[in-house]
């Protein structure tokens, strides 16, 4: 089953210097249980493509379908709506909202998405029990290292059981210990299904996923399945 496509995808920024044409037109297919990393060079435009795929920045054109379904007349609103339901997303420095508690931070996702009181607390321990931070429940954001926000924020991300998991640098902020710690949770979620994209420009770390997609300069280089084989579709 396909999770997620993108036809022909075109994202310029428009900053302060000259025009940043960060994704120069992209075809993409995820299927249901992939693990994909995109690699490539930093500027390559690996961050956008990810924010596009997530519904975080609008393509200037292009189209994203989800689940079959074609985004393009989705409002911000539809949106938000959407990718709670459908897509979990963990960023480089976290994104954690640093005066909600760690359970705090794990449960107001499923609430939004209209998840009781009760049933977002059992999804919260369930989560965090998994990921190793039993006794951290009361803390707060800040008063975690690295590693323990990241897995809060892989909590947060998982909670309402999106079929897709978008990862962006989930590692770059983290030390070797660490990032070896999200890795191993990654590909632990993966073998139970998980789709999940990782963007990295450290090629070891996408070594993990079973597809490798070699960004440069705003394009798909390469698409290969591990093994060398070009990928289908
Ligand atoms: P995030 O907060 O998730 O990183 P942003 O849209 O702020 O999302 O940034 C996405 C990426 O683009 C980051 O790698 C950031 O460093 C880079 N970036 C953001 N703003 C600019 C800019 N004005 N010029 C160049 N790069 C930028
Ligand atoms: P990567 O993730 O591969 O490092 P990015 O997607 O962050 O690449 O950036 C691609 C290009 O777009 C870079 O030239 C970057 O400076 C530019 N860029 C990214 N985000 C922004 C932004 N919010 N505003 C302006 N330029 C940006």
């Amino acid at each position: 089953a396909q999770v997620l496509r993108a036809q022909d995808l075109v994202k310029t920024h428009h900053g302060e210097g000259a025009p940043a044409h960060a994704v120069r037109g992209v075809d993409l297919t995820l299927r249901q249980g992939e693990f994909v990393a995109v690699t490539g060079p930093s500027g390559a435009g690996k961050s956008t493509l990810l924010h596009l795929l997530g519904g975080l920045t609008r393509p200037d054109s292009g189209s994203i379908w989800l689940g079959g379904e074609c985004t393009d007349a989705y409002s911000e609103a539809r949106w938000a709506v959407e990718r709670r339901k459908r897509i979990g997303i963990v960023f480089q420095f976290f994104n954690l909202v640093s005066n909600l508690s760690v359970a705090d931070n794990v449960e107001l996702p499923a609430l939004l998405a209209g998840a009781s009181p009760r049933q977002a607390r059992t999804e919260r321990e369930e989560l965090l029990a998994e990921l190793g931070l039993v006794g951290k429940e009361r803390s707060m954001p800040g008063e975690l290292s690295g590693g323990e926000q990241q897995r809060v924020a892989l909590a947060r991300a998982l909670v309402n059981h999106p079929p897709l998991l978008l990862a962006d640098e989930p590692a770059g902020s983290l030390d070797s210990k660490a990032t070896r710690e999200v890795m191993r949770l990654l590909s632990r979620f993966h073998r139970r299904g998980q789709t999940i994209v990782l963007v990295t420009h450290d090629a070891r770390l996408a070594s993990a996923a079973d597809r490798v997609i070699s960004f440069f300069d705003g394009r798909i280089a390469d698409d290969a399945e591990l093994d060398g084989t070009p990928s289908r579709g």
